[in-house]
């Protein structure tokens, strides 16, 4: 498909923000010109809807979610940072690894299987791109991913 991908995350960030049952606060840095890509709607929509659910699971009462896009030669870069627990520097390349989760105790009470992120880079790897984690323990977790686009002539958003 070919879609304009700001139009699709601030839609799927619409359906997180009037579903979500904690008290979560989303702040969006994403810039209402269209900026196509092409790309599989249904897989970026589910890579998208894992790394906000982690996001919400791993996020304290009266955080804040930031959502962010830029384009710059020809790449597309995605960006959704928490406040929440975050992730051991040793871990944090690993998260995308099948079945792992950060340690036992705390995946027992959050659920899950551990495929979510590791299905993710496959899908973004598929499209072209890269997706990574940047995190500070105790302060909060970054997402990254990137996505090709075709730039026009004129250098626009094509
Ligand atoms: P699933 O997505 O299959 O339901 P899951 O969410 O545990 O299960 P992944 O999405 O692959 O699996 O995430 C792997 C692990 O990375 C998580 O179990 C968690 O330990 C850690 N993790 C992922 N995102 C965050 C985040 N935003 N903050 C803190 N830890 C995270
Ligand atoms: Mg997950």
């Amino acid at each position: 498909d070919i879609v304009d991908f700001n139009k699709l995350f601030e839609r799927i960030i619409d359906r997180f923000e009037m579903s979500k049952s904690k008290n979560v606060e989303f702040q969006r840095l994403i810039s209402d010109t269209a900026c196509y890509v092409e790309l599989d709607t249904d897989k970026i929509t589910q890579v998208i809807d894992n790394i906000i659910s982690n996001a919400l699971k791993y996020s304290p009462d009266g955080g804040n979610i930031r959502f962010g896009v830029t384009a710059q030669d020809g790449i597309l870069k995605v960006m959704i940072s928490d406040d929440g627990m975050g992730i051991p520097k040793e871990n944090v390349d690993r998260i995308f690894d099948r079945f792992y989760r950060v340690d036992r105790a705390r995946a027992r009470s959050m659920g899950g299987t551990g495929l979510g992120l590791a299905i993710s880079r496959e899908m973004i790897q598929a499209h072209g791109g890269k997706i990574w984690a940047e995190s500070d323990e105790g302060h909060g977790t970054t997402i990254f991913f990137t996505l090709p686009y075709e730039l026009d002539e004129a250098g626009e958003w094509d």
